[in-house]
């Protein structure tokens, strides 16, 4: 799945990481969450000792790496980033774990895809600071326990309900990430706009905002493309008109939705009468991984009460009909 608007596809483009905001000051949002890690790091750092364990929970794009470095940053410590389906074998970890120093942040991003054989040495390594590893193997395998520094693990994942509890219990710091509201996406359009040296109206950030999802990364993105749109048509400055020309070209609708989206609402009003209808079925017809159903497209349309999950499936709501410009069918209870 690789739209404009899937906030996952790319992750790594130089476009995120000139936009990356380098420390609190500059972090726009997630007000909550800022203001308590805020006094986390104060007394950890006042104590001397190693942050807590943090686990970031929320939907691809809306700052979870993004934190983990700003966490790092203001510690003052080192820090290291990998992610969960990168560590094979227990030895990966091991390698990673022993090389961090005192107090250093180690990252791991989709944490819930961790292999088991690897997530069994990381409680220890989270609980005590101890790893305890299988040397050899048969009748010779012998069991040796090194010492760790103390550090921080800060785990990210967009789906906690898939992380086992045993690990889930294991960070002090949970703390969970929403969609930004339109008002905190414009200022992030803007300051994005800013770095990138783009003139644009008051009015053409507003539009870009609304139109991404309740999700920074996808801001960004919108933003280069709606710039390259005004820059190829000979306009010096983004507008709301501009903007909103240039969206309708890239497929993203009134309120945000793309292309999978409006596929995804259509399969369930058109071939299920609105549904209720299971998620792998839905996955087949739109030929989508589940997972990437249930990360990506599903929370955004959950959060603006197009559809609800109800334990017979997916349901829509009047809205999305309407949305659609589809009439609701008659007796439909969504
Ligand atoms: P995640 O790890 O949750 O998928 P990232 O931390 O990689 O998300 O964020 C994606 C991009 O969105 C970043 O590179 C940054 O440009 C931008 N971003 C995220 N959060 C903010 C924010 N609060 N303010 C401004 N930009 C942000």
């Amino acid at each position: 799945m690789t739209s404009l608007t899937s906030a996952s596809a790319g992750r790594d483009e130089p476009l995120d990481v000139a936009l990356r905001p380098s420390g609190f000051s500059e972090f726009i949002g997630q007000a909550a969450a800022r203001a308590n890690l805020e006094v986390f790091i104060k007394a950890a750092r006042t104590r001397g000792t190693a942050l807590d364990h943090v686990l970031f929970v929320g939907p691809p794009g809306l700052g979870k790496t993004t934190l983990a470095q700003i966490v790092a940053r203001e510690l003052g410590v080192g820090f290291r980033a990998t992610s969960g389906p990168v560590i094979a074998k227990a030895g990966d970890l091991a390698a990673l774990l022993t090389n961090l120093e005192e107090r250093d942040v180690l990252f791991i991003d989709e944490i819930h895809r961790l292999n088991p054989a690897v997530e069994e040495i990381l409680y220890p390594a989270m609980e005590d600071y101890q790893l305890d590893l299988i040397i050899g193997e048969g009748p010779a395998a012998r069991s040796v326990r090194i010492d760790l520094a103390k550090f921080t693990l800060v785990g990210a994942t967009t789906r906690a309900g898939l992380l086992t509890t045993p690990l889930r219990d294991r960070f002090g710091i949970p703390v969970r990430l929403n969609f930004y509201t339109p008002e905190e996406l414009v200022l992030i359009v803007e300051r994005g706009a800013r770095l990138l040296g783009v003139e644009m109206t008051t009015d053409g950030a507003m539009e870009v905002a609304r139109r991404s999802r309740g999700t920074p990364r996808i801001a960004g993105r919108l933003l280069r493309r709606v710039t390259d749109f005004a820059l190829v048509e000979g306009s010096h400055r983004v507008t709301a008109s501009v903007a909103d020309k240039a969206l309708l070209r890239l497929d993203v609708d009134q309120r945000g939705l793309d292309q999978l989206d409006r596929r995804y609402l259509d399969v369930i009003a058109t071939h299920y009468g609105g549904g209720p209808v299971g998620i792998d079925t839905l996955a087949a017809a739109l030929s989508e991984p589940r997972d990437a159903l249930e990360e990506i497209v599903e929370p955004y349309l959950i959060q603006q009460g197009f559809i609800q999950r109800t334990p017979r499936g997916r349901l829509l709501t009047a809205i999305a009909f309407q949305h659609m410009g589809l009439a609701v069918p008659q007796g439909f209870m969504g």
